[in-house]
């Protein structure tokens, strides 16, 4: 087995100190499995309603210039839409995927009529309105039955375990319900498509960051529905705001600077201490880089 990492960026804006810090770790873990370890990017554009125009080069450039480079040529997730239309049509076929006609109304509605908690981080509790059939509604996305699926499982709750955070559980029945796996407008949720990528490209080890560590669940659960191997999974330290939040591209974090070999390795050398890596003395990205890899060993024991 040919130990894989990947760098999956969704292409809304150039990298931030946040983003930095998820493509140094997944690059930093590849590297520490020693020479026939495999970096791949994908870039993560199947989502279309959010990505922008030229920031998928935008950020391979980025990359680059940070002497991060795969060793493959990147994917883009709009080239590989047939596979997503695959998977969808494996789940529908073992009665696995069913269509919903739910508006976020409904779904409000049907939530208040069921007593059910309304939100969790945000997000609706799906109440499985549509479970049943669609009641003469049109099709406004598919939804995975992770309900009926999660019941044929071991135990009732999913665990897996993180090689940072330790052992994680969540019970997706309960705390997420049946999730949406193709928005009727067309995109792909990101769930369905990074399993379905993940599997393809042959990645055995996700590095990201902790702010994707709660759809793990949800992604272990779509793998095995799809008879698909579980990758290890390690969930980086966020960057945090001012205001103690995640830093993102929606509340405003600026790009990272790396127009030059200095700007890139200031760059790098922030996300680095993030990771809880030791400043670098190099004069170089690449050096810098080549520097971090026997902490990067120690500090999360990768296996060759
Ligand atoms: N495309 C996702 C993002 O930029 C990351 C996907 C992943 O690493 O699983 O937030």
């Amino acid at each position: 087995m040919i130990r894989t990492g990947r760098f999956a960026p969704s292409p809304t804006g150039p990298l931030h100190a946040g983003s930095m810090v998820a493509a140094l770790a997944s690059w930093l873990d590849v590297r520490a499995r020693g020479p026939q370890a495999r970096w791949l990017v994908r870039i993560e554009d199947a989502d279309t309603e959010r990505c922008l125009p030229g920031m998928g080069e935008a950020i391979l450039a980025q990359l680059a210039a940070c002497a991060m480079l795969p060793d493959a040529p990147p994917v883009w997730q709009t080239q590989r839409i047939g596979l997503y239309v695959k998977a969808l049509e494996r789940l529908a076929a073992a009665q696995l995927a069913y269509p919903c006609g739910c508006s976020r109304k409904d779904i409000d509605e049907a939530l208040v009529r069921q007593g059910m908690a309304h939100r969790r981080h945000g997000e609706r509790v799906y109440p499985g309105t549509c479970r049943d059939g669609l009641h003469g509604k049109p099709a406004r996305a598919w939804r995975f039955a992770a309900t009926k699926f999660q019941a044929t499982q071991p135990s009732g709750a999913l665990r897996w375990r993180d090689r940072r955070l330790g052992d994680q559980q969540q019970d997706v029945a309960h705390e997420v319900g049946d999730f949406v796996l193709r928005r009727a407008d067309g995109p792909w949720a990101y769930q369905l498509a990074v399993v379905v990528d993940d599997a393809d490209q042959g990645v055995t080890d996700i590095v990201r960051g902790a702010d994707l560590a709660d759809n793990t669940a949800r992604q272990i659960l779509l793998q095995r529905a799809l008879a698909l191997p579980t990758p290890s999974y390690l969930h980086a330290p966020l960057v945090l705001g001012a205001d103690g939040d995640k830093l993102s591209k929606q509340n405003g974090a600026s790009p990272v600077d790396t127009a030059s070999p200095g700007a890139a390795l200031a760059a790098l050398d922030a996300a680095a201490r993030v990771l809880g890596l030791g400043p670098t003395a190099a004069s170089s990205p690449a050096d810098a880089l080549a520097g971090w890899v026997p902490e990067w060993r120690t500090l999360y024991n990768p296996r060759p």
